[in-house]
């Protein structure tokens, strides 16, 4: 492949992996991203074993393993029975395999150094609407309707509302989820908490409260966890014209653990609210025009995938334009590449979301029941363990990857922040 002039719209980890590759491989990049100052945008995510090889691939797993909490379970509960409703664990599977729990700052942060002093050209405050192709070139438009550039290739990688992708050819239909959730990343001082888990509390479908333990921002940050509480987004504004007390009341009588973290939230500033929406694009591509992460395909992050996804799109495209001498066959090979692991994520995540946010009390029902007995039979638990993991379908072999060796990972960077002994609310 020749040198492409590339630009890629949105410094998220799909923009800013997608930006590293890409220059690596000798092409001119230019990230354009629409805030002042490129930043990250809310709480904690879990990176997966896909998502971790691919920052291994570009040199940055040591530090994200430094940053990030090694979680190798993720457990739940019914709130007030305390019958244990989800327990996936790695382990489950052979290979040695974990996730990390991590400050979306820490990856952002990691990212984003990596790209400066790579050199690649970052504008901001660029706010863009629209991508066309025009013969060969494709031509990124601003809010004011002027061109923002001309390129060999356009990425979009500005995520789930990405106005880019409504314009294109190949627009997804959006379905607007019902449920969303208030997030807040809290100091963990004082917290009783299994640091090594995904620990959450149900009530039914409706209550979904969780603690993420997502590590430090910065090497000397203190530790901290990303805390959830899954509500109805119509019932929101209903939720904090009630009060902050009568809302901390509530998760309290459900989940009286959470009290440390809750002292910490002194008004509703403090949480953001996580709106989500499910769509598809297929293909991902509109002429000269290429969509990943987010942007391509979103849905809620009950499996915790979006991050991980983003950052595999962004390799397998960077692979596909590494092996074919032409633009448009790299981008269909690409759109092929990412077709099933996309489909199979995107309709588990469809499938399994119900069964956790809805108002649906027989899901709730058949969740506690049926699912958590036949989630202790084999092979469902190494079943749930490569869900979790990403890696139902190998999504390595066509980004040109090979998976971590985990248990080499650990010997290499050792184990002691990872898995140190804690109170464990299991
Ligand atoms: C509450 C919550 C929890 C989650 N938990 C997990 C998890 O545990 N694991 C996981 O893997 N994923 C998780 N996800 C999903 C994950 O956050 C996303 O999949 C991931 O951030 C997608 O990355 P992206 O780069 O595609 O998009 P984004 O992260 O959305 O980045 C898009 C970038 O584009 C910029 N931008 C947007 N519009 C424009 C524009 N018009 N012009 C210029 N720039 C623009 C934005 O400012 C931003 O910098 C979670 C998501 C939410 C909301």
């Amino acid at each position: 492949m020749k040198t492409l002039d590339i630009g890629i719209a949105g410094a998220g980890p799909a923009g800013l992996a997608a930006a590293l590759i890409l220059s690596r491989q000798g092409h001119r990049v230019e990230l354009i991203e629409r805030f002042g100052q490129a930043s990250p945008v809310g709480s904690g995510l879990m990176l997966q074993p896909t998502g971790l090889t691919v920052l291994s691939a570009l040199g940055l797993l040591q530090p994200m393993l430094g940053l990030g909490r090694r979680i190798d379970r993720l457990y739940g509960a019914d709130a007030k029975t305390g019958r244990t409703v989800l327990d996936v664990r790695y382990d489950a599977l052979a290979g040695g395999r974990f996730g990390l729990g991590v400050q979306r700052s820490a990856l952002f942060g990691l990212l984003h150094a990596a790209v400066l002093a790579a050199g690649i050209s970052v504008r901001t405050g660029v706010t863009l609407t629209a991508a066309t192709t025009s013969g060969r070139k494709a031509v990124l438009k601003d809010a004011s309707g002027g061109v923002a550039g001309a390129y060999d290739l356009v990425i979009d990688a500005t995520g789930a509302r990405s106005a880019i992708a409504a314009q294109a050819a190949t627009a997804p239909t959006v379905r607007e989820l019902a449920y969303g959730a208030f997030w807040a990343t809290l100091d963990s001082d004082g917290l009783a908490h299994d640091p090594t888990a995904l620990t959450q509390r149900y009530d039914r479908a409706k209550v979904m409260i969780g603690i993420l333990p997502a590590g430090r921002a910065e090497p000397e940050d203190r530790e901290r966890v990303a805390f959830f509480w899954s509500v109805k987004v119509g019932d929101a504004d209903a939720v904090k014209r009630a009060g902050l007390q009568t809302w901390k009341a509530d998760i309290r009588a459900h989940w009286p653990d959470c009290g440390p973290l809750l002292d910490q939230i002194e008004d509703w500033d403090r949480l953001s609210l996580a709106r989500y929406c499910h769509r598809t694009m297929r293909p991902p591509v509109a002429g000269r025009v290429v969509f990943v992460g987010d942007s391509a395909h979103s849905t809620s992050p009950q499996l915790g995938q979006g991050a991980n996804m983003a950052l595999i799109d962004a390799a397998t495209l960077a692979h596909v334009l590494s092996l074919n001498d032409d633009v448009d066959a790299a981008l269909a090979a690409y759109g092929r590449a990412r077709r099933y692991h996309i489909g199979l994520f995107q309709m588990l995540s469809l499938a399994f979301t119900p069964f956790y946010q809805s108002d649906s009390a027989a899901l709730a029902w058949v969740r506690d029941r049926l699912v958590a007995t036949i989630a202790r039979v084999a092979p469902a638990p190494a079943l749930l363990a490569s869900i979790v993991s990403g890696t139902l379908i190998d999504p390595f072999a066509a980004a040109g990857l090979k998976e971590c060796d985990w248990a080499a990972v650990a010997a290499e960077f050792g184990r002691p922040r990872m898995i140190e002994a804690a109170p464990s609310l299991a």
